[in-house]
């Protein structure tokens, strides 16, 4: 097999696809030269090199040979020599097709010694620089193969340079510098029994199986072991003409991209750093140039090659690669090279601007576009910004460490922000700094704020992982935990009080502000139009409030998905009627609080079929255990007592009744219909009402679609079925008026999904709840997991939380069998998934796999549900 793989503008041995033998830097390199790029000549030792050489002691006779012949071709063609006249020097660099920690980074000036630094003095007519490379070289080889220490290097030229008075940080004369390398090489080998190689060639073998050996370093293998990379793929070294690109006023370095990646437009945009040590030689005080500037015709002459040319490379470049692209260069002499290329790093909004871009250019279709981007990574793009807040005070700027907007109530601690997102309530948590035993804390939260950190704090970095907004930094706040008080300046605020942030500014405001949506229009609108045409999965929303149904349409969702009606029953003082319904003793007692419920019911329902307009509404019956309502704590207790006008100890009594040992697996969900069919018979009336009321302001049917949680027996949905339809008769016959509507039941029971076939006979439809059903696959419990689950993830027995993520083997097998056996009784029913993986990218894939109908997921998720539902259908 071949092991070495030269490399020369206009040539290359092996191109495109061969990271894996030459690793990503060898191939870049190849690649740029067989597009006629221009690249500095060379060669790469591939990994089949590095696997003969690693399995013996001594590198083999046949791979010098071997790396001696590419060195006559690169003799040949730099029209230089290794030891000669015309010192040939070399740059030498491990080239692993996943970059890793721990691999030699590069050694420099390969090839000089005691004769060839000073012909390169002469050559140049630069002692300095010379003598200076050569001293480098010295340390950077004597590092990379005996393991030398730098800094003893550092010691000798301090001793030097007390010894030999120089005048400045570096010897100035020829002896003053043989007599410092001197000492280097003598120091060597000393220290390492064996003299520096004088020789070119030993340099380079001896330079290569070290860089070969680096492989094994203990942080490369466990990066390795992370990262799933097999211990034998190995990593190649390359090997090309030095680029001196540190020496004077027409060198430098420099990164290029293809595109201004603000705009999406074609353009050459990167940075420059010219290469004289003095740098006020060319008009820079050292600091870093723009490219865009530097392109302009008054200041091209700071750049010291041919920048037109470097932009027609990017471009030729972008056009082959089909994405914008950036490149490393070099000018050395004035002469430009590139090194290293790749796809440009880039933003979400940046992605989603320059993949819309390409597609009106015509260098990518709008199936390629959708691919391009990262579903998850749109979570970014969906924030919301803040409407208005003349009436506001502003309490003073932090730094903007997460963007968007949010508001809620500032809570001191992750504990109090669960307690009050469990009520629904929006907080933000405010900290003087926070830890991992926050991120809890930060998921349920709409917005962080510290006091301490900057952008790249702890807050910060978590913040932005979840897309939760996040101000850090803010310096003039002090919270007093023990008053459960945050002072600003001369303002208190309390536990409870409503700020408002805004993590793309760093803005923090007194006060409730109103958020708007963020803006999906322009190229993300245009993503979603391509997504929208590419995807066959339909997407719902999971919601209950208006201003969620709101937020949802505008984000593309198409219909509701699940209503989760408990939701509604928390508001204000429907939780006391809600209340006085539990705790009626017999059905008339229950009646009469249902019928209070009855138009709260009916006006919530008629809004979201308006909001909805047309698109499919689902709405669940009842699921939760009947405590949930019931009063916590004994300060609530001793209110409901008096607000029900009834005995405390009664009360409590009936709290101590309805109290259960596992209640997710108890008196909830359809079972509750069963028991208390009234609950169903008000919901149904409240749905068939409001559907015939909006049907009749918008001149359109409403047909809602019914859904019972918690199913496992077809009779139970034959026994709620019946008082559905029951009230619909009697419904449609008081108010004159038809309804269609539909029935259908949760699959979230493993026996249900076993008899999705016989359900089917009595189901409209079916809702896969993948919460309650991993909940009761797994028999682990959904509220108390995060206790262990995050040791299995840890302990890698588990790869994902499988309540985020669908469990493939165990989960997924059985919704698959729902699927397959509720269409062997119905081949058209539809089926849905509306647990929390209905918006999990990886899950959607596997819902298009088993041929699911939609997926529903909450409003912020919806975008990214359409962008996933299309990449696994194309
Ligand atoms: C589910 O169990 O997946 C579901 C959607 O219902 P809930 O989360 O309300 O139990
Ligand atoms: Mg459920």
């Amino acid at each position: 097999t071949k092991r070495i793989f030269t490399f020369r503008r206009g040539a290359a041995d092996r191109t495109a696809d061969a990271a894996e033998a030459l690793g990503l830097k060898g191939a870049n390199l190849a690649l740029l030269a067989a597009l006629d790029l221009p690249v500095p000549p060379g060669f790469t030792v591939s990994t089949s090199a590095w696997r003969q050489v690693s399995a013996q002691s001594d590198m083999p006779a046949e791979v010098r040979a071997e790396i001696s012949a590419a060195i006559k071709w690169l003799e040949e063609v730099t029209g230089r020599q290794f030891d000669g006249d015309c010192p040939l020097l070399l740059a030498i660099r491990t080239s692993a097709r996943v970059p890793m920690p721990g691999l030699a980074e590069t050694v420099l000036d390969l090839g000089l010694n005691d004769r060839t630094v000073e012909r390169v003095a002469a050559e140049l007519g630069d002692l300095s620089f010379a003598f200076r490379s050569y001293g480098r070289f010295i340390e950077a080889f004597s590092a990379l193969v005996y393991n030398v220490d730098p800094a003893d290097f550092e010691e000798i030229a301090d001793d030097e340079r007390q010894l030999r008075n120089w005048t400045g940080d570096e010897p100035r004369t020829l002896e003053e510098w043989r007599s410092l390398i001197a000492r280097y090489l003598a120091f060597v080998e000393d220290e390492v029994g064996e003299a520096l190689p004088q020789t070119p060639l030993e340099q380079l073998y001896r330079a290569i199986e070290a860089c070969f050996a680096t492989w094994r370093r203990p942080v490369a293998r466990t990066f390795r072991l992370a990262h799933g990379i097999p211990e034998n793929a190995g990593v190649a070294v390359t090997v090309h003409a030095m680029v001196f690109n540190e020496r004077d006023e027409k060198s430098g370095t420099g990164r290029a991209i293809s595109r201004d990646l603000s705009t999406g437009q074609p353009r050459l945009t990167g940075e420059f750093t010219p290469g004289a040590r003095d740098r006020s030689q060319i008009g820079g005080d050292g600091k870093v140039l723009d490219l865009r500037a530097l392109a302009h015709p008054d200041q091209r002459s700071l750049f010291p090659g041919d920048i037109e040319a470097l932009a027609d490379h990017v471009r030729r470049l972008e056009a082959h690669v089909g994405d914008a692209v950036e490149v490393t260069f070099m000018v050395g002499d004035s002469e430009l090279v590139l090194l290293q290329s790749g796809v440009a790093k880039r933003t979400a909004p940046e992605a989603v601007r320059v993949a819309v871009r390409l597609v009106g250019e015509g260098l990518i279709d709008e199936e390629e576009a959708v691919l391009r981007i990262d579903p998850a990574s749109l979570e970014q793009l969906l924030h919301p910004t803040i409407e208005h807040t003349d009436d506001l005070l502003p309490l003073g700027k932090g730094m903007p460490a997460a963007p968007g907007a949010a508001t809620g109530e500032i809570v001191f601690s992750a504990e109090a922000a669960q307690a009050y997102a469990a009520e629904g309530r929006p907080v933000i948590l405010v900290r003087t700094e926070t830890f991992p035993e926050d991120i809890h804390g930060m998921h349920v939260a709409d917005g962080v704020v510290t006091i301490r950190g900057g952008t790249t704090s702890h807050a910060a970095v978590v913040a932005r992982g979840i897309g939760k907004p996040c101000v850090t930094g803010a310096g003039w706040l002090r919270i007093n935990r023990a008053e459960g008080a945050l002072y600003a300046s001369e303002r208190v605020l309390r536990e409870g009080d409503w700020i408002t942030i805004d993590g793309s500014t760093g803005e923090i405001i007194q006060g409730r502000a109103s958020l708007r949506p963020p803006g999906l229009s322009g190229d993300f609108a245009s993503l979603m139009d391509f997504a929208d045409a590419a995807r066959r999965m339909r997407v719902r929303t999971n919601a209950e409030t208006p201003s969620e149904a709101r937020a949802a349409r505008a984000f593309g969702a198409e219909g509701i998905g699940l209503c989760r009606t408990e939701h509604m029953f928390f508001d204000g003082n429907r939780i006391q009627v809600m209340r006085e319904m539990i705790l009626a003793t017999d059905e008339a007692g229950r009646r009469a609080a249902l019928d209070r419920l009855l138009p709260m019911q009916r006006s919530d329902f008629v809004e979201l079929f308006e909001i909805m307009a047309g698109q499919p509404v689902t709405i669940r019956l009842l699921d939760p255990p009947l405590h949930e309502f019931l009063p916590k704590g004994e300060g609530e207790i001793e209110d409901t007592a008096r607000q029900l006008g009834i005995d405390r100890a009664v009360l409590c009594q009936r709290i101590i009744a309805l109290k259960e040992m596992n209640p997710m697996l108890g008196h909830r969900g359809v079972r509750l219909a069963i028991s208390y069919p009234e609950i169903v018979e008000t919901q149904a009336r409240a749905i068939f009402e409001a559907a015939i009321e909006a049907g009749a302001r918008a001149g359109a049917a409403v047909v809602p679609e019914i859904l019972l949680p918690l199913v496992s027996l077809r009779k139970e949905v034959d026994f709620v079925r019946k008082r559905i339809d029951q009230v619909a008769a009697t419904v449609m016959a008081e108010r004159g008026w038809k309804v269609d509507y539909l029935v259908g039941t949760m699959i979230e029971l493993p026996r249900a999904a076993v008899q999705a076939d016989t359900l089917a006979e009595a189901a409209d439809f079916m809702s896969v709840g993948t919460n309650d059903l991993t909940q009761t696959v797994f028999g682990i419990s959904r509220d108390d997991s995060a206790n262990f689950l995050a040791t299995y993830e840890r302990q890698g027995i588990l790869g994902r939380d499988p309540f985020q993520s669908v469990d493939v083997e165990g989960v997924g097998e059985l919704i698959a069998l729902a699927v397959e056996k509720a269409r062997r009784t119905r081949p058209s029913i539809a089926m849905g998934v509306c647990g929390e993986q209905g918006g999990d990218p990886a899950s959607i894939d596997f819902f298009e796999r088993v041929g699911i109908d939609y997926v529903s997921c909450s409003p912020f998720r919806v975008p990214i549900a359409r962008l996933a539902a299309a990449q696994s259908a194309i």
